[in-house]
């Protein structure tokens, strides 16, 4: 676990800030008024049923699914604003791409370059972005692979990799550019059981190293573990947050419990 910032609230922008977001397939609302804020520097967990809107979620965050209103700010600057009359524009892509280069997503199924190296995979962003010379691009991505515990199979390609190993690229890959926040969207839900530790191992190094961080997880004592906050989401609302022993612990909601004992 992470000690909290010790700043005043208002010191620094919110990491992500998250205000009375909507999103609705057809007739189906799947996201009904969120509202999140993040710190520089916390790890919050979500936690909640399949199909409650977590994806979703941090999808619309990565500017990968668009709300129909209100808005999303990572490091203070406004992205996503959807709601008519108030005077804010749509992003360029140019901004939208400049503002996804600053959130690293991790996904479930890994979302490896199949054609690329390991080394390759995590060096190819920074150097596409123009953020780096292929050279430095590739020494960084040799010490983010030796972080990670791979510095033995930078030149792997991914099918040769175990599920953890691929998706100890996958966090490489996320952290080569350097972002202010990282999403992890169920990161070990696709893994054999025997292979989830060495991932949950990865992650919580990242956490007590300060990064700022979102995780999607059915694994609960991980997020115990490593969570400053957990936020329990159901129906595309944020039912209870709290620090994990009020949430885990005593969980004021009903439909929280109910989850709760599904899961544990
Ligand atoms: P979770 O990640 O919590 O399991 P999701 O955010 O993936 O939930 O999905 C929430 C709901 O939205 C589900 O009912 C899902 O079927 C629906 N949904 C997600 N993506 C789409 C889509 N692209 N089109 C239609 N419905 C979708
Ligand atoms: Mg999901």
């Amino acid at each position: 676990m992470t000690t909290a910032p010790d700043i005043a609230p208002d010191a620094a922008p919110a990491a992500l800030e998250i205000h009375d977001v909507h999103k609705s397939y057809g007739a189906h609302r799947v996201l009904d008024g969120i509202d999140l804020t993040v710190r520089p520097g916390e790890v919050t967990v979500v936690l909640g049923p399949s199909g409650s809107g977590k994806s979703t979620l941090l999808r619309v965050v990565n500017h990968l699914e668009k709300p129909e209103s209100g808005h999303v700010s990572i490091g203070g600057e406004l992205i996503g604003v959807r709601r008519h009359g108030d005077g804010l524009k749509e992003l360029s892509e140019r901004a939208i791409l400049a503002q996804r280069s600053r959130i690293g997503f991790v996904f479930q199924n890994f979302n490896l370059f199949p054609h690329l190296t390991v080394l390759d995979n995590v060096a190819a962003a920074p150097v596409a972005t123009g953020k780096l010379t292929r050279q430095e691009a590739r020494q960084l991505a040799k010490e983010l692979l030796e972080r990670v515990g791979l510095g033995e199979r930078v030149g792997a390609y991914p099918r040769r990799l175990s599920g953890g190993q691929q998706q100890r690229v996958a966090i490489a890959r996320a952290l080569a550019l350097r972002p202010g926040i990282i999403l992890f969207d169920e990161p070990t839900s696709a893994l054999d059981p025997e292979l989830v530790g060495e991932v949950l191992a990865v992650i919580k190094d990242l956490a007590s190293g300060g990064t700022t961080l979102v995780i999607v997880t059915h694994e609960i004592g991980f997020a115990r573990e490593v969570a400053d906050r957990i936020v329990f989401i159901d129906g595309g609302k944020i039912v209870e947050q709290g620090p994990p022993a009020e949430v885990l612990d005593r969980p004021r909601h009903e439909r929280t419990r109910d989850f709760l004992r599904k899961v544990l």
